[in-house]
């Protein structure tokens, strides 16, 4: 009896190291992928780091650009 209830807790935290082990690789890999998007300043639609035009605004801010947000601007200075 005393064998079977101390097999039924090391089986218990064999199943909480599983899922300990699980939540920190999915926590250690979650930061990574948002890492990479970011949304455009203009339409705040979210796209993959690289597909972004990135420029420093003031001393610190960062702000990116879709490449559709870019074009529409550009068409605006065209008619001025
Ligand atoms: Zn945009």
């Amino acid at each position: 009896m005393t064998l079977s209830i101390l097999a039924f807790f090391s089986l218990l935290m064999l199943i909480a190291i599983i899922f300990y082990g699980y939540g920190f690789i999915m926590r250690s890999t979650k930061p990574a992928l948002q890492n990479d998007i970011e949304p455009c300043a203009i339409c705040k639609k979210q796209f993959e780091r690289q597909q972004l035009v990135e420029r420093e605004i003031g001393d610190s801010k960062l702000m990116y650009f879709c490449k559709a947000c870019v074009i529409r601007l550009y068409d605006d200075v065209s008619k001025i």
